[in-house]
């Protein structure tokens, strides 16, 4: 029961992203998907990605891993997935603001701020949830509460934005660096992906007196030994788009990125990039996996084998989706909660998780993986008792 999904829905979107009169522009059709893995524990929950790789097979996996994740935390939520196979580079805000209301009128049945809430991930973010709220709301009178990671003028949360990256990430990496007695002051640290998640990592890691010295996006790498200013980053790549060319720093590839020597490496693109061609050089001593499922298992293995401390993504990357329960909880609420509620909740809640975790890997004799997952299917399974699913 729980290796399948409750709910596959695949949608196929009719578009003419370069139109530019009611006749010109190839006709695109594209596909969306919303895997719904289990709710025994609560609504599904889970991101909504826009990426080329995007394939049910990966939605499948994702929505499964939301599933351990809010169990994991414990917030009564179950677990789903979803994206569009969509480069949003080659598409107009306007061409994009059509597709995402398109997938919302397609998925609406499936949807609901009882039955199933979506969130940004690779691709997305608070402007895509404002048009899929907006989409959803004129059939359904104004729901807020359809969708987390929205702007704070639509009723997001203060802290929602940085929740995965700073708060979370920063936060366990610190906490895991201790347990292995690594000093997060001065640690180098090496982050794949500066999109949401790397961008407010690798700020809160700078924050604690860390020092960046490698960063990549999806066309490549950029390398600095004495640390890379991380607001001059953000700037480069709102000015050009990506990291190349960023001043005082040496270029490298993403391949050559992941096996540079440093102490915390922290992959925060996509899957499967830590795998069985690298593992066996990777030079860290602790990874912390900011994004899903980057390290395949067989080279989870081999790191484990290597002595190289993994912090899995189902406790490292959970604060968003912990915050995007306290948006939901806000919404239902009708009240918002000072950013430093927020940013306490979430520190304490994930303090008492890795605590837990960590205390049962070490009871069992088993890695920090091991321990999360045996804490995250315990509950699920014990709602599907009680509810006799
Ligand atoms: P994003 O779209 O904001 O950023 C993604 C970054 O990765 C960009 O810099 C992009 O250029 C880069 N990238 C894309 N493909 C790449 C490749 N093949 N090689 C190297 N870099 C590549 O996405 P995000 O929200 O920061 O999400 C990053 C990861 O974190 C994903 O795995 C996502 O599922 C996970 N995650 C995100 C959240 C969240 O709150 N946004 C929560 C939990 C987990």
């Amino acid at each position: 029961m729980l290796l399948s999904a409750f709910r596959e829905t695949a949608v196929s979107i009719p578009l003419r992203p370069h139109r530019h009169s009611d006749n010109d522009g190839e006709l695109r059709t594209y596909i969306g998907y919303r895997v719904q893995h289990n709710h025994a524990r609560g609504p599904f929950k889970g991101g909504l990605r826009f990426h080329p790789s995007v394939n049910l097979g990966e939605i499948r996996a994702l929505a499964q891993l939301m599933t351990w994740k809010t169990a994991l935390v414990d917030i009564p939520f179950g677990g789903a997935k979803g994206g569009i196979a969509v480069d949003t580079t080659q598409l107009s805000a306007h061409a994009l603001e059509i597709l995402t209301k398109r997938f919302v009128q397609k998925m609406a049945p499936v949807l609901g701020m009882h039955q199933d809430i979506p969130a940004p991930d690779i691709g997305t973010n608070p402007q895509v949830m404002a048009w899929m709220l907006e989409e959803y709301s004129k059939s359904h009178g104004y729901t807020p509460g359809i969708v987390t990671g929205k702007p704070l003028e639509l009723g997001g949360s203060a802290g929602r934005l940085e929740a995965t990256g700073h708060g979370v990430v920063a936060y366990l990496a610190g906490k895991a660096a201790q347990d292995i007695h690594l000093p997060v002051k001065d640690a180098s640290v090496v982050i794949q992906g500066f999109g949401n998640v790397g961008f407010h990592t690798a700020q809160h890691l700078v924050t604690m007196g860390a020092k960046i010295t490698a960063l990549s996006d999806a066309r490549g790498g950029v390398r600095c030994e004495t640390g890379i200013d991380i607001a001059q980053a953000q700037r480069h790549v709102a000015d050009s788009g990506w990291l190349e060319g960023l001043p005082g720093t040496e270029s490298l590839s993403n391949a050559e990125l992941l096996e540079l020597p440093c102490d915390i490496l922290i992959p925060a693109a996509v899957e499967g990039t830590i795998n069985c061609d690298n593992s066996e050089a990777i030079q860290a001593r602790l990874v912390v996996e900011a994004a899903n499922i980057p390290v395949t298992h067989l080279a989870d293995t081999t790191l484990r084998e290597r002595g190289i401390t993994v912090v899995p993504d189902l406790l490292a990357n959970v604060g968003g989706v912990l915050v995007s329960y306290y948006e939901w909880v806000q919404n239902l609420q009708e009240f918002p909660w000072e950013y430093d509620t927020v940013i306490q909740r979430l520190e304490r809640r994930l303090g008492r998780v890795y605590t837990q975790v960590r205390d049962l890997a070490q009871q069992r004799g088993v890695d920090l993986r091991t321990a999360a997952y045996e804490v995250a299917i315990g509950r699920v399974n014990r709602a599907i008792d009680l509810r006799g699913f």
